[in-house]
């Protein structure tokens, strides 16, 4: 027997073969159709493709025979390499000096007697193995056969083209899929840093309003002390009156803005801890403590059979007093004020879950619905100082509430005829 020798391209040949990634890979039926297609149109029981290794044939597939692998000393595909544009032809290797002891020839189980190859070319005629039909007898093929051998050979080779741009998209998938899953983790890592952040900030600020206005209280109390010694100890002398009035009036402004920042820097303070809170109850509270302005103000306050919900008490009452507060204040003939509660579902404002709605309904002055979302914000005011009092912060505490409660705020209204403010609370 004689081995073939190493082609002078061998090491070419061997990097071409590798970049196509074929060698080992898995068992592909597109393949097994160009052999059995080998083998019928060649008359022949058996039919291989092998790609050559530098110590191996690997047969890609196997028609007629059950095999894996052979040494590239034995393979008859190492001789049909050798010349690459030619088919590779021996009618009977038990007559062929190379091949007689071959122990493909010899063996009772693989008894190869009539072998024909086709090298398998890439793009720069590079052979990577054979496309070989296989008998166990003598054989000729016709022209017609070597032609038809030569163009499947050609389709092998497409096929071992599709297999490696099915690899390289594959690779570029996963590549895509890994830089793009690294850019969300480092843009999620970078969100939750600069989430982070401005928490931080926002108690940082809350805290310096709170000592900010914690603090402005002393002076302040001092001021009206002040004002309240000048009125005593001058009675009896010509005052000017408006000029104190006006500092009175004053002082009251600051003073309300400073209790009110106060009361917003505070919120966070708080737990919304979930305890039941019974809204009924909450509501008798708040009339009772309103009494004096429902009477001055000539106000009917009108409040339905309501649900309870899960919250803090005292911030759900700031929320409510604030809202009435402004249907009142927000009035110029006597207020009528409907406060009624019912279950919706979350699809509504776009959240999940069940939720209550307590609406504020009342006859007052009313303002722009462009404005709806606005007037949530804090210091933003629809209405002059000097006309109806205020801070702009009443609307900017509810909303910060009923926020650490996970519910919405909204407000609808139609001018000089009235406003509505829901507060939705979940129910959980
Ligand atoms: P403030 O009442 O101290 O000005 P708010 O934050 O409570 O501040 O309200 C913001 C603004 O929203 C008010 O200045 C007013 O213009 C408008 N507003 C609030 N409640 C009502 C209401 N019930 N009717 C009409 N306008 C209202």
């Amino acid at each position: 027997m004689k081995a073939a020798p190493l082609p002078s391209f061998e090491n070419d040949r061997l990097n071409v073969l590798r970049e196509y990634e074929i060698l080992y890979s898995n068992q592909d039926a597109s393949f097994d159709e160009l052999t059995a297609l080998a083998s019928e149109i060649c008359e022949v029981p058996v039919s291989l493709i092998s790609f050559l290794d530098a110590d191996i044939q690997w047969i890609k597939s196997s028609h007629g025979i059950d095999l894996k692998e052979s040494s590239r000393d034995v393979a008859f595909c190492s001789h049909a390499i050798l010349n690459p544009t030619e088919i590779f032809e021996i009618d009977d290797s038990r007559k062929d000096e190379r091949f007689h002891d071959n122990p493909f020839v010899t063996s009772t189980d693989t008894k190869l007697v009539f072998y024909a190859g086709v090298p398998l070319l890439d793009d720069s005629g590079l052979p990577l193995g054979t496309l070989c039909v296989i008998d166990h007898q003598p054989k000729k093929l016709s022209e017609f056969q070597k032609n038809a051998l030569k163009a499947l050979s050609k389709q092998v080779v497409k096929l071992a083209e599709l297999h490696k741009k099915n690899l390289e998209i594959a690779k570029y998938a996963n590549e895509n899929e890994r830089l793009l899953e690294r850019k969300i983790n480092e843009r999620t890592k970078e969100l939750i840093a600069t989430n982070t952040e401005l928490k931080a900030l926002n108690k940082q600020m809350e805290q310096i309003m709170y000592i900010a206005s914690h603090d402005l209280q002393e002076p302040l109390r001092k001021t009206r002390v002040f004002l309240d010694m000048i009125k005593l100890k001058f009675m009896d002398r010509d005052l000017p009156l408006t000029l104190i009035e006006k500092m009175e009036h004053t002082s009251e402004r600051m003073e309300s803005l400073i209790k009110d920042i106060l009361n917003f820097s505070k919120i966070n303070e708080f737990n919304t801890e979930n305890e039941e809170v019974n809204l009924n109850e909450l509501f008798g509270i708040l009339k009772s403590d309103m009494q004096l302005l429902v009477e001055e103000k000539s106000v009917t306050l009108k409040v339905n059979n309501l649900k309870d919900v899960k919250g803090d008490q005292n911030q759900l009452y700031q929320v409510f007093s604030n809202l009435i507060s402004n249907a009142i204040k927000y009035n110029k003939n006597k207020p009528i004020i409907q406060v009624k509660g019912r279950e919706i579902d979350g699809q509504l404002i776009d959240r999940e879950g069940k939720f209550y709605e307590i609406s504020v309904v009342d006859n007052g002055i009313g303002f722009d619905t462009q404005f709806k979302d606005k007037i949530f914000d804090f210091f933003q005011r629809l209405h002059l100082k000097n006309e109806y009092m205020g801070t702009g912060i009443g609307l900017a505490i509810v909303k910060k509430i009923v926020e650490r409660h996970q519910g919405v705020v909204s407000a609808t209204s139609i001018p000089d005829e009235g406003s509505t403010f829901q507060v939705y609370l979940p129910l959980k």
